[in-house]
């Protein structure tokens, strides 16, 4: 059955069996790896993505693939991309150099952007997962962060434009689920890294790959004693999806519950890359978490899911990514 037409995109077949799926933030580090997984399983992929922080590389081998469509517009006028079975939100900044860059941007996406993907699945009887953040913790009280503890936020700082419009976003989520009835899933996500992860948008893995791989100092904020957990992102692909297959609507953390300092992290990367870099220290920037660390007991009771990949492997199969990077002089 030809899918309905919408003025961006030519009519599509509707597969009975595999799933027509729109995916906010294609282009980014993430939605990129989701789409990636997504058409592996066989599945039709719309992505959308108004290239603000994304990087059209990241999709630039699918270019002659035919069950995905890219379309560059921003999700906050509203779109139709036609009948979809699915939707992951992912488009938002997402480190903090470029959600306080684009501050009105973060909010607007967060909501008014956010809404309008919740438009499309009500219209549709799609699911739809939206792509939280560790951030709603704030700078938790309570450690591990367990998704019901209700966080520790400044609702007036710099990050707030990125944490309050996550939390606005959850009370969206969940007022569409209640109100609406629409099958939502949220996703509380911890630091994520891997291949596709900007080079230069200031999240700490990048930035300390970058660093020892162009020979200089790495950055280490504040002493460096400040501890967070990161998850490779083939794991986090991997619970995202059964998490949204899953029947839990409340919010879900997803990360990896292996807790590193700061230094602990340059360490392995100095270690990685056989880099002889020394480490510089930089004062710590407002409101900057001094601990993050997921509980993910929810997530391995629900969803069957943890993180199979340690940090040193993660940063090793991350190497050629920011080595052809930094040859490029990124
Ligand atoms: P990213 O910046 O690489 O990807 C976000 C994408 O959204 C970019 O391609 C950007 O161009 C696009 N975008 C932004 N505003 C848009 C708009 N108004 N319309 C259309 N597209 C828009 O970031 P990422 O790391 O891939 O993060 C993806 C999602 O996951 C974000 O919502 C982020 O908040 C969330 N998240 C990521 C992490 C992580 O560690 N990577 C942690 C917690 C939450």
């Amino acid at each position: 059955m030809p899918v309905s037409a919408h003025p961006d995109l030519p009519a599509l077949e509707r597969d009975p069996v595999t799933m027509r799926v729109l995916v906010t933030g294609a282009a980014g580090f993430l939605g990129s790896h989701l789409t990636d997984r997504l058409l592996g399983e066989g599945h039709t992929v719309v992505g959308v993505d108004n290239l603000s922080t994304g990087d059209p590389e990241n999709l630039a081998h699918l270019a002659q693939e035919p069950r995905f469509q890219f379309v560059e517009r921003d999700i906050c006028r509203p779109f139709d991309p036609g009948p979809v079975d699915y939707v992951f939100n992912l488009a938002s900044p997402a480190s903090p150099p470029e959600y306080l860059r684009l501050g009105l941007e973060t909010l607007r996406v967060g909501s008014a952007g956010t809404e309008n993907t919740l438009e499309i699945a009500a219209r549709y009887g799609a699911g739809h997962l939206h792509s939280s953040t560790s951030e709603c913790y704030g700078d938790p009280l309570v450690h591990p962060q367990r998704e019901n503890y209700w966080g520790h936020v400044n609702p007036v700082g710099p990050r707030s434009v990125y944490d309050e419009a996550k939390r606005y976003g959850e009370a969206l989520i969940m007022a569409y689920h209640r109100s609406r009835g629409v099958n939502t899933h949220l996703a509380r996500i911890f630091n994520t890294y891997g291949p596709r992860l900007h080079p230069s948008d200031g999240r700490v893995v990048s930035n300390f790959l970058m660093q020892a791989l162009r020979g200089q100092p790495l950055t280490v904020y504040g002493d460096g004693s400040q501890t967070r957990s990161f998850c490779y992102v083939d794991d986090l692909i991997e619970g995202i999806l059964r998490l949204s297959r899953s029947g839990e609507h409340f919010p879900v953390n997803l990360g990896n519950p292996g807790e590193f300092t700061i230094i602990e992290c340059a360490q392995a990367v100095l270690e990685v890359t056989g880099s002889k870099s020394t480490l510089c220290f930089e004062s710590l920037p407002e409101d900057d978490p001094a601990r993050r660390c997921p509980d993910i007991t929810k997530a391995r009771t629900l969803l069957g899911w943890e993180p199979q990949i340690t940090l040193r492997e993660g940063l090793r199969k991350s190497l050629e990514f920011f080595r052809s990077k930094a040859a490029a002089g990124a």
